[in-house]
């Protein structure tokens, strides 16, 4: 059944097209001619006997009227605007509902529809401000620190989904991966020419995963980034309603593809393992499991303190010393804005995050205990480099949680005061008296998270390119 402001529109085609007044078609059909005038304007359903009725007195077929195409360009901008002006944006404004009348010309009706669009369109943007963005992050990591990271529901499903394809422990294969794509009816097809702003990409009327070449065999991304696809499905998300469900939805995604790579048992053993032998070291975990240093100090904090009963703290942090992500159940004073927002603010430079960058070995860990107002922490970062920039990947525990720890006799030790400026932000009384009005320097814009994205479906992703990407990969064979 199409809405009834089509069929009603459709109605009215067909009527005026026989040549036939309301009057007339009423006594034909043996019904009130405001009867039919209300459905011609959508505002009654009319019985399918009566539609029957219509149908033959009209010469056409009742899948004519019940087509879901407007029946003419001008009824296609007519629908246009009933539907923008039935929609909350525009009842909120407390305007007068305008109705296309016969009299409307189609330029007015066009510029109208033109408008609500555009009106529409601001107010998705608006929805995905910066400002906004950081709120909802600030509220995602804090629901995430209150259940110390460690989602149960996601574990389950993850569990469930590797035994089923045989997978026990070790790292998770491209073959396995591919297994259980099969299970959910999907394939996995590597494309060169992905939309610019997408990483992956789901058909769900081919049932088929997009993702880039494998130019790395064995690499661990690609894997990442199918099993977060299918997370799609099996998680049951819909297009996501405002920027935090659609941060909530990442997280999730990306939550169930580690607990996939990492398996909640053999992961759990691992460690235990690990921490009775008092040899915890991430970069063992992470070769273990075949995953990035990231994925597995990530993947840590998910288990940490629910299996091993130790409280952490996980930094990524860029070469500039900005937070890009964070986690703490461990009381590490992050830096944060106004709005409570730790993602772009700049780190202590005393602490291992920053410090472990002026290091010229970097195939290892770097050790180190850190003072701060709070307590001392022992700290161990991996620091790498991206295409764009390099950053460091730091994973922290309490001191008293140090004896389980590769790295625990270092002698690197470092006296943080953050968040007192004095600390490491603000210059010297000697050296402010020195420079002070005497330089200029112009800042890097900070190429930041949070930067306008191209509005669509999903933040971040240009509609436009996703569409004729599918187009142009639509034909072919699976
Ligand atoms: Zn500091």
């Amino acid at each position: 059944m199409p809405d009834l402001s089509t069929l009603g529109r459709r109605v009215r085609h067909f009527r005026t097209q026989a040549g036939l007044t309301l009057d007339r078609l009423g006594r034909d059909v043996d019904v009130a001619p405001s009867q039919l005038s209300l459905i011609e304007n959508g505002r009654r359903e009319p019985r399918i006997t009566l539609l029957t009725a219509i149908a033959t007195r009209l010469g056409v077929t009742v899948g004519d009227l019940l087509d879901e195409a407007p029946p003419s360009p001008r009824a296609a901008l007519e629908i246009a605007l009933e539907r923008a002006q039935g929609g909350s944006a525009y009842r909120e404004l407390g305007l007068p509902e305008l109705r296309p009348t016969r009299s409307m010309p189609d330029d007015v009706l066009r510029t109208l529809v033109g408008l609500h669009r555009e009106l529409d369109r601001r107010a998705r943007q608006a929805i995905a401000t910066p400002e906004e963005a950081r709120r909802a992050n600030t509220r995602q990591r804090l629901r995430m620190e209150a259940v110390d990271n460690h989602v149960p529901e996601i574990e389950a499903l993850a569990s469930e989904d590797v035994a089923a394809v045989g997978h026990a422990g070790g790292a998770l294969t491209h073959r396995s991966v591919s297994l259980m794509a099969e299970r959910l009816g999907l394939s996995i097809v590597h494309a060169d020419d992905l939309p610019h702003s997408a990483r992956c990409v789901l058909d769900l009327e081919s049932g088929r995963i997009y993702i880039p070449p494998a130019s790395i065999p064995g690499g661990h991304g690609l894997r990442s980034l199918a099993l977060q696809a299918m997370a799609h499905i099996r998680l049951g998300h819909g297009e996501p309603q405002d920027y935090a469900d659609f941060l909530r939805q990442r997280q999730d995604a990306s939550y169930y593809a580690a607990a996939c790579l990492m398996p909640e048992t053999a992961a759990v053993a691992f460690l235990e393992s690990a921490k009775r032998a008092r040899d915890i070291a991430i970069e063992d975990f992470r070769d273990a499991f075949g995953v990035t240093h990231e994925a597995a100090a990530l993947r840590f904090s998910n288990l940490a303190t629910v299996h091993l009963g130790i409280r952490l703290h996980f930094l990524r942090a860029g070469g500039d010393g900005a937070l890009v992500r964070a986690y703490e159940n461990d009381g590490l004073p992050l830096p944060v804005d106004v709005t409570g927002a730790a993602e772009g603010q700049i780190l202590c430079r005393y602490w291992s995050a920053r410090r472990a960058f002026a290091r010229t070995t970097r195939t290892t860990e770097y050790f180190q205990y850190t003072d701060t107002p709070v307590g001392t922490f022992f700290e161990a970062t991996q620091t790498g480099t991206t295409e764009a920039e390099e950053f460091s990947i730091t994973l922290g525990v309490p001191f008293e949680e140090s004896r389980w720890f590769r790295g625990r006799e270092t002698q690197n030790r470092a006296a943080s005061r953050c968040p007192d400026l004095s600390c490491c932000r603000r210059p010297d009384a000697e050296s402010a008296e020195r420079w002070g009005g005497r330089a200029w320097a112009s800042a890097r814009v900070h190429a930041h998270i949070f930067s306008p994205l191209p509005q669509g479906t999903y933040p971040g992703v240009d509609d436009r390119e996703l569409y004729e990407f599918l187009e142009s990969h639509a034909g072919e064979p699976r």
